[in-house]
């Protein structure tokens, strides 16, 4: 299979399916970890077409949702002033902090810039060398490399009005909050699949192995979710926790050295704060000491944030799997994404915009709008 639409063929879909529900003698609980997931499960009519059979859950793989109100409030606050230029991806713009978000800071005359990279900001820098640009550095493994990037080539090129704003986490520890939760339901897991096409996937071995639960490395189609949870239901029907890639045509079991080279350059590991979630040990990197010169905290001298607690917001609820968005009382009415009280509501990757925007009302089989739709209605 090569092309896109292979994995979303309503035949193949059917048949998957049938396969995965034929597999299935309890209501087994699996967290999809990854918001890319989250979305494609509900856009797609997966999550309804499996309601019956399975419960799926969706864990803390939104980086936005996680990234701390205090360090959006950092954020806000270096932004106005009047030496700064802050730079961000687009995502993070709108999500609330304690004191506002850095939109309503740009609307206030802050010089809040959206980049598609950080090495953009780097460039900005080099254009505007009597400001400061501060690139706001938040997401997985998966963005990490680029911010170290970003570093690296700020320092080769002399650019030291460039800093970045870190906070980088980690996907494994935060599977390991979730499954020592006292109350804990989740049995099995699906891993983001674009994370190990940087990390690898041998270092879920040992969670495997502690935690005695399967992890199937998945990616993002339709197909790629239905064969990873077909898996992951069979391996938890057989007794068998193991560790399974079913994104072979991306993800190597070493990952991409490059990469991890790039990440253990600048930052090293550290326990850092989760919006909702509190501090995850191992959570999140920060960058060494030989780089403070492009570290935004040090040079601006900002304390580390410390967790947050969310408010009213239940999102630690729903990525510890212990609620769906719906079942929080302000979805839907005080929280919509033109109003969002937090930042799952906000973020492209967030549980609860995937749920405001795909299931809001139940979705029968005759009106599914996915690719699935027509696998739902036996046609294909
Ligand atoms: Fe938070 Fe809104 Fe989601 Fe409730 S619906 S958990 S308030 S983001």
């Amino acid at each position: 299979m090569k092309f896109i639409d292979e994995y979303r063929h309503p035949a193949l879909l059917k048949s998957q399916l049938a396969e995965l529900r034929r597999g299935v003698t309890r209501r087994w609980v699996i967290m999809d970890v990854c918001g890319g997931q989250t979305h494609s499960l509900l856009r797609h009519g997966l999550e309804e077409a499996l309601e019956d059979v399975l419960e799926l859950v969706h864990g803390p793989g939104c980086p936005v949702c996680v990234t701390p109100a205090e360090a959006i409030d950092d954020a806000v606050k270096l932004a106005k002033r009047p030496d700064v230029i802050l730079a961000s991806f687009g995502d993070m713009l709108r999500v609330p902090g304690r004191n506002g978000s850095l939109l309503l800071a740009r609307a206030a005359g802050a010089d809040v810039r959206t980049v598609y990279s950080p090495v953009d900001a780097v460039q900005l820098a080099a254009k505007e060398p009597t400001r400061q640009v501060v690139f706001f550095g938040v997401g997985f493994e998966t963005t990490a490399p680029a911010t170290a990037l970003a570093v690296l080539q700020a320092r080769q090129l002399g650019v030291k009005n460039f800093s970045v704003l870190v906070h980088h986490v980690r996907v494994e520890p935060a599977m390991r909050a979730v499954m020592q939760l006292p109350d804990n339901r989740v049995q099995g897991f699906l891993a983001a699949g674009h994370v190990c096409t940087v990390t690898g996937f041998a270092h879920y071995g040992a969670f495997v192995e502690e935690f005695q639960v399967p992890v199937v490395v998945t990616g993002f189609e339709p197909l790629d979710l239905l064969t990873g949870l077909t898996e992951c239901v069979r391996l938890l029907e057989t007794r068998q926790p193991q560790l399974r890639n079913q994104y072979a045509r991306s993800v190597r079991p070493e990952g991409n050295p490059h990469a991890q080279r790039l990440i253990d350059e600048v930052y090293t590991i550290a326990t850092v704060p989760w919006r909702g979630l509190g501090a995850i040990p191992d959570g999140g990197l920060v960058m060494r000491s030989e780089w403070r010169d492009f570290d935004a905290r040090n040079r601006f001298e900002l304390p580390a944030p410390v967790s947050s607690s969310d408010g009213d917001c239940r999102s630690a609820d729903v990525m510890a799997g212990r609620i769906k968005p719906p079942e929080c009382p302000l979805f839907g009415n005080a929280c919509t994404p033109d109003t969002p009280v937090g930042a799952p509501m906000v973020s492209s990757e967030g549980a609860c915009a995937a749920y405001f925007r795909y299931a809001r009302s139940p979705i029968s089989t005759e009106s599914a709008s996915g690719p699935l739709a027509p696998a739902l209605r036996g046609e294909g």
